[in-house]
């Protein structure tokens, strides 16, 4: 009988040395997860309440836009804008599937016209004008909708004289829109310009992944740099790199602990002292406008 030969059963090794099958069998669905970086099989309302981090090894899991802003931004104060703003699809791009097909999927999955929720409202009782990535809406590619959404998010900072803080999580350009998409790391590079000039200072928050486009434009243009711990950090990925260097890559290669060694970057934050950091430089660089 053929099913008794079926080795349902195998154990697999994990790195520590104990088995899999212990720890991941009859695990009511929902209410606990697996930690996809340290395996322990945790509580997942305790996750939620520790901010989406885990309670045994302290791993950021990526998150939700709109969850980074109701953690950063004062209850209640945030005005989100620009939620009307779509794509369009002027390539009339096709790969394995048309693009428009990809984008419909997307936003009904999301919720979201496209991958960055941006708006103003208050931290620590300061008016900031804030964006945050939705990662898994297409890579948190950055298309002319998310160049042009991040753009007027700075024009209204520097009409209101208010900071501006970036969350990215972001695979790079999007490119179904093609030179579009890369014409957005000027546009918004070039807003950040606008935004020094005046004087008004800008946070840039690099979470796991950023890269690509974004890493190449105003992600790496803030004031000040900060990572969430162990974020993948850079422009093309691991993997291409040591394919084209032929090389191997050192241990924890455009992780932020690796990045900030190498002073890309201005400091680590966890994510429990995220919100206190932000409020705390803001009234630094904020002083000479009175905010
Ligand atoms: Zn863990």
């Amino acid at each position: 009988m053929i099913w008794f030969k079926k080795d349902i059963f195998k154990k697999k090794t994990l790195a520590n040395g104990e088995t899999d099958r212990d720890k991941s069998v009859r695990v009511p669905v929902g209410l606990w997860v697996k930690c996809e970086s340290c395996s322990e099989i945790i509580y997942k309302k305790d996750v939620e309440k520790n901010l989406d981090v885990c309670t045994k090894c302290g791993h950021h899991y990526r998150i939700p836009a709109r969850a980074r802003i109701d953690m950063t931004i004062d209850e209640g104060t945030f005005k989100e804008q620009d939620q009307g703003v779509s794509p369009a699809d002027p390539l009339e791009f096709k790969d394995l599937k048309k693009y428009k097909d990809k984008l419909r999927a997307a936003q009904k999955e999301s919720g979201m016209n496209d991958a960055v929720v941006t708006g103003s409202g208050l931290i620590g009782g300061r008016r900031v004008f804030a964006a945050a990535f939705e990662f898994p809406f297409m890579g948190g590619s950055m298309g002319s909708v998310v160049g042009e959404k991040i753009a007027r998010l700075i024009e209204g900072a520097l009409e209101a004289k208010c900071g501006v803080i970036i969350f990215s999580s972001s695979g790079g350009a999007r490119m179904q829109e093609g030179i579009l998409s890369l014409m957005q790391m000027a546009k918004t590079s070039a807003a950040i310009a606008r935004l020094k000039d005046a004087g008004l200072p800008y946070i840039s928050v690099l979470t796991d992944p950023t890269m690509g486009g974004v890493t190449a434009s105003f992600a790496m243009l803030g004031d000040v740099i900060i990572a969430e711990p162990k974020a993948l950090v850079g422009f093309a990925g691991p993997r291409v790199i040591a394919e084209t260097i032929k090389q191997t890559l050192p241990e924890g290669f455009q992780r932020s602990e690796y990045i900030l060694e190498h002073g890309m970057i201005d400091m680590i934050v966890e994510r429990r002292h995220m919100k206190d950091t932000l409020t705390r430089l803001l009234a630094m660089l904020g002083h000479r406008h009175g905010q």
